[in-house]
Formats: structure tokens, sequence, C-alpha cells
């Protein structure tokens, strides 16, 4: 099997995995900026995360053949204070012209207050400026379904934005429709404890069909399985689905929403 890991936090992970990826048949795996598992105190230390983000991951998952992208922002999560989010952001210019940087995510939503929504908003216009795509973070639990509508007209009100550039993850059964409707790609996110698991992820696309939509592992610092996207197409085998089926949600549907960002190739 060949297929492309597209949401992956590879910096809570071991060389190891890298290995285990590669033996799956990963191709080429997406690392968005997150939340790393604490709070940074300064700015200097996202410089020091993007500095890992596009220099050091890219030549760890080239020792196992594994091509390393990602993309830049702030996360939500500590985005609530808009100045700290400010200084950040103005690292992007920096960095966003390396080689393996796909766009701007994962951007988003948290606990869905008025300092995460401005600077989600700015985060968007700095996509548009660049003409990149952009890679978008749904709440937990209980905020998600508000969050994804807010997420959703916040980007309605930008007339220049490609929706077919966007792609908005974390999807569950009450917010995939919302998304595919709007005309965003949706990403499923498998999760052992929480979000999808691999049979409802199925469902999903059993459901709603599968175009435009993707899953992926997030593999970040918590409970979470860097192998959860092929052992989904294993489960995808045994209900059925065939081996062209599985390839286009594990391998074409990446590949389309990614090469839309100028850096992505194979
Ligand atoms: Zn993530």
């Amino acid at each position: 099997m060949r297929y492309i890991e597209p949401h992956a936090h590879m910096v809570s992970r071991t060389t190891d995995d890298y290995e285990k990826l590669a033996l799956a048949g990963c191709e080429a795996l997406c690392e968005p900026a997150f939340w790393a598992g604490f709070d940074r105190s300064s700015a200097d230390g996202f410089y020091d995360y993007f500095r890992q983000l596009t220099e050091y991951e890219p030549r760890r998952a080239a020792r196992f053949g594994i091509k390393h992208f990602c993309w830049l922002c702030i996360n939500p999560k500590e985005a609530d204070d808009p100045g700290f989010a400010r200084e950040v952001m103005a690292l992007i210019p920096d960095f966003i012209k390396k080689e393996n940087v796909l766009g701007i995510g994962e951007i988003g939503l948290n606990k869905n207050t008025r300092s995460e929504l401005q600077i989600f908003e700015e985060h968007v216009q700095i996509a548009l400026d660049y003409d990149l795509p952009i890679l978008i973070h749904t709440p937990h639990l209980e905020d998600k379904l508000k969050g994804t509508k807010l997420i959703i007209d916040s980007l309605n009100s930008f007339s220049k934005l490609d929706h077919s550039k966007v792609i908005i993850d974390h999807v569950e059964e009450h917010t995939v429709k919302l998304v595919m409707d709007a005309g965003f790609w949706a990403g499923m996110t498998l999760y052992p404890e929480s979000k999808c698991t691999p049979n409802r992820a199925i469902d999903i696309l059993e459901t709603y069909g599968t175009d435009r939509i993707w899953m992926n592992s997030a593999c970040d610092w918590g409970i979470s399985d860097p192998m959860a996207v092929p052992k989904c197409a294993l489960e995808m085998k045994r209900r059925k689905h065939t081996a062209a089926q599985i390839d286009k949600i594990v391998y074409e549907n990446p590949l389309t929403f990614l090469k839309q960002s100028p850096r992505f190739s194979l």
C-alpha cells in the first residue's frame, strides 16, 4: 500500500515511528504547526519550533525515504493573547518561503473566543497574501459544532478565498456535511480515545462520499497512534472497500489537495 499522512505532529514522535510509517507505505507526511504539549514562554520558542519544522524534521524523515512538509502559524490554543500571537506571526515571512512549507495551518479555534477568531482571520489574510492553502483545526467535543460554524461564517466573509484550497480538519458526524456543503475539504482525525475511530470514519465515508475528504492520525503529544491511517485502510479492506477506493482516500485525495501548494511534490 502507498499512502500520504497529511497531518502528523512528528516533533512529539520518535525516530522509530518514522521507520514504522515508512514500512507501512508512507511516502510523504505533513506537519501542521500546533501546540507542542506546553505553552511556549516567548516568540523565540516558536522561532526554534519553526526551525524544527523546516530544517530538522525533513532530515529525520528523509532517512526513511519520507518527504516531510509543514504548515506555519500560531495555533489557536496559544493565540488567545493577540499581542503574543502577532509577535509569532511576524516570524512567518522569514519561514514561509522555505521549500517544505505548504501554507498556513493549523489555525482555527480552541475555546471559540473573540481573540482566537481575530487571530484566525489575520492568518487567513496571510494565506491570501501569499496565495497558499489553509489547514484548519476545529475545537473539541462540545465546542466543535459552534466552532465549526464560526469558522465557516468567517471564511465566507473573505470574498477572494478559494474554498477548494481550504481543509477543515477533525470533522465528525455532526460537522462533516456543513464543511462539505460549503465547498471546503474535510479531514477526519483518527484517535484511539476521542475524535474518530476507524469505524466511525468509514461510516462517514459510506454516508457522505469520498470526494474532498482525507484522514490522518494527528499523532501528537497525547494518546494517539501514528499507524492509524494504515490501520483504517486495513479496516476499509475488511469492510469490502476495493483497493482503488482505499487508494483514493489515503493517497489520491491528499495528493489532489496538497498539490495546490506549489511546494508539494512527491
Ligand atoms: Zn494537529
